[in-house]
């Protein structure tokens, strides 16, 4: 893997109109599979894996999940079992991720909403220990604590590569903010854009994974750009996330980095940022959704960069 993810320059109109310099981390290079955010939070979850004996981990999430693509392959890369414990329905076990998942050796078990639900209660999860006891369990999303540590190094790669006022990514779990707010230590404006509705809920999740003693208080979760709630979005919102690709010719998907697109467009607008700022966007990657959406007939094949279907070995 690469040692550095790159961050590039770009370029609009809107950027120029207000005096702001706009960059963007690209995390969703990292790898073409596991890549952005999911990379960075499995990580350190891999080396405690390795290091403290475990075969493999188990998991939780959607069936298009960007966390279980992921871990799938991460999986097959460092010869660990994976299991994921997938909310739905077995029929989804064909879609693009599952299907890849399934190729890269990952046991799926599927349960209903209400199961789910339990993802992460203790007595819940002492029993998949006790089932599954050579599995290292890894919550929803690969948010944990050891997850910080490996989103903490955007920041550090940040500082060798330019100096920056804000630095604003998607949120989904909290995970990766949360990671962002640890390392950074106060010094730069942290912008979270919350892709689904629960706005308090997100402040506390990330609350509890700083530990609840911290003195961070750089950071703020913006609850009004979720476009009506997770993996929502108008085709407006869409046509929107289109045009932005087209002109920094930088691939989007609409379920996470493309609600950033809106939120900071959207912010520019308004005058929120003080001119001549430099704002620093993450890409956290999870273009594979993009296959999903089309498999679900809620995107046109035109102006996405869809991944390649998977091809036979
Ligand atoms: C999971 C995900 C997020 C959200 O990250 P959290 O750590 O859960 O907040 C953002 N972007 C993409 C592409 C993701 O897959």
């Amino acid at each position: 893997m690469q040692k550095l993810s790159p961050l590039q320059p770009l370029s609009h109109p809107l950027f120029d109109q207000h005096n702001l310099k706009v960059s963007i981390k690209r995390d969703d290079l990292i790898h073409p599979v596991i890549s952005g955010n999911k990379w960075r939070k499995l990580k350190y979850n891999i080396n405690h894996v390795i290091n403290n004996g475990y075969k493999g981990i188990l998991s939780f999430g959607g069936s298009y999940s960007n966390h279980i693509h992921a871990l799938a392959f991460a999986g097959k890369k460092y010869a660990l079992r994976t299991h994921a414990i997938i909310r739905g329905e077995q029929t989804h076990q064909g879609n693009y991720t599952l299907a890849s998942a399934k190729r890269w050796g990952m046991e799926l078990s599927f349960v209903d909403r209400k199961t789910y639900q339990k993802r992460s209660e203790n007595e819940y999860l002492q029993l998949l220990k006790e089932r599954h006891s050579e599995l290292f369990i890894v919550p929803e999303g690969g948010s944990n604590q050891l997850a910080l540590t490996g989103v903490g190094e955007v920041i550090t790669e940040l500082d060798q590569q330019c100096s920056y006022d804000t630095l604003i990514t998607p949120v989904g779990s909290g995970g990766t903010l949360a990671g962002l707010i640890n390392q950074d230590d106060n010094r730069h404006q942290l912008l979270g854009i919350a892709v689904l509705k629960q706005q308090n809920y997100l402040v506390e999740e990330v609350n509890t994974l700083l530990g609840n003693n911290h003195d961070k208080d750089n950071w703020q979760i913006l609850n009004e750009f979720h476009c009506g709630g997770y993996a929502k979005f108008s085709s407006q919102d869409l046509a929107l996330v289109q045009e932005f690709s087209q002109l920094t010719k930088v691939p989007f998907e609409p379920i996470y980095s493309g609600k950033m697109i809106l939120a900071l467009l959207s912010l520019i607008k308004r005058g929120y940022f003080k001119k001549n700022q430099h704002i620093v966007l993450l890409h956290t990657g999870g273009l594979q959704g993009l296959v999903g959406l089309k498999e679900q007939g809620r995107i046109s094949e035109q102006g996405w960069q869809i991944p390649p279907a998977l091809e036979d070995e």
